[in-house]
């Protein structure tokens, strides 16, 4: 078994050793370009001494909804997606452990052909790993704003999580790296801030909270609707969500990344630009921080209907 990753994958209904779930060269190439994916993670809570999945559901159906767009069919339903990922999480038999679920969609079978044809079925395969969460650690980041554009949502709609929407993303990344930033900011045609490349951006301005709207090509991140409500319903924050221009996260009071991977993630420069002191997080991204910490682990046990749980003694194969 490699290391750090789940001894079994979920495969089209069968849960087989990690080593054996393999394809044939002939499918990887074209039949990669429709292929979708979602990034989830389990969080262990220490109040419940125990795993829950979050918001596991609405992930498995974004699942089903980008290989939807992408004019391929699966077997399965969001809710049989969820009870293969419980399983495989539950394999693990670690407690005290985060775990992160990669699940993704592929075209089946051999595809020699450029374009994989409408209605091709899907193969829907699920991995898990180990993650270190980095919630309420301090952590912070540099952004720069890309010197590439962000694809035009007409051309690629930034709904589909699809593979083939990150080589944009990807572009990106390295553009920022090489100037010295940790992560992208892709502008789109209007000159309006989007995304990042694996996350979505929010800023503080006056108190109150400002998020680009999905309409100018970002997706509907899940932790983007979770803090937007946790902001506004336990924390008491205005939350607009408008078109950002590039100059706002210049003269912002605080700005942050959200996504499954980055959870919230305060940014402490734009394009060389300082953010509050330039050193640490912003009071509010702090607070919304720490709600999120609260949310997922269930020390507050305000949101369980986003939590799913999974009992360690339920596992496949055990
Ligand atoms: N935007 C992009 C391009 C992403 O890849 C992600 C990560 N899935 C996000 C935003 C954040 O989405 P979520 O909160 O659902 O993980």
């Amino acid at each position: 078994m490699s290391a750090g990753y789940g001894r079994l994958i979920w495969r089209d209904g069968v849960f087989m050793p990690w080593e054996e779930a393999t394809v044939h060269i002939s499918s990887v190439g074209h039949a990669s370009v429709s292929a979708a994916f979602e990034g989830v993670h389990a969080y262990w809570s220490s109040t419940r001494e125990m795993l829950h999945g979050f918001r596991l559901r609405e992930h498995m159906q974004r699942l089903l909804d980008s290989l939807r767009m992408s004019w391929m069919e699966s077997a399965f339903d969001a809710d049989a997606l969820v009870g293969a990922t419980v399983e495989l999480l539950a394999s693990w038999q670690a407690p005290g452990k985060d775990l992160h679920i990669r699940p993704w969609g592929f075209a089946a079978g051999t595809h020699r052909q450029q374009m994989v044809p409408r209605g091709t079925p899907a193969e829907i395969a699920i991995e898990t790993w180990e993650f270190e969460s980095k919630l309420g650690q301090g952590r912070t980041c540099t952004l720069a704003v890309s010197s590439w554009p962000r694809f035009h949502p007409g051309a690629s709609p930034a709904s589909m999580k699809v593979f083939s929407n990150y080589h944009n993303g990807r572009l990106g990344n390295i553009d920022a790296l090489a100037r010295g930033a940790d992560w992208p900011v892709f502008l789109n045609a209007s000159g309006h801030i989007t995304e990042s490349s694996g996350a979505c951006i929010a800023l503080v301005k006056r108190g109150r909270l400002i998020t680009p709207p999905l309409s100018d090509g970002v997706l509907d991140s899940i932790t983007r609707r979770t803090l937007v409500q946790l902001a506004r319903e336990e924390l008491g924050l205005d939350v607009e969500t408008r078109p950002v221009e590039r100059t706002e996260l210049y003269l912002a009071d605080e700005v942050f990344l959200m996504g499954t991977s980055a959870e919230v993630l305060p940014a402490v420069e734009v394009d060389g630009f300082p953010v509050g002191d330039g050193r640490t997080a912003g009071e509010i991204t702090r607070a919304i921080e720490s709600r999120y910490h609260d949310t997922v682990r269930a020390v507050t046990g305000d949101h369980d209907e986003w939590l799913t749980p999974v009992h360690l003694d339920r596992a496949a194969g055990a």
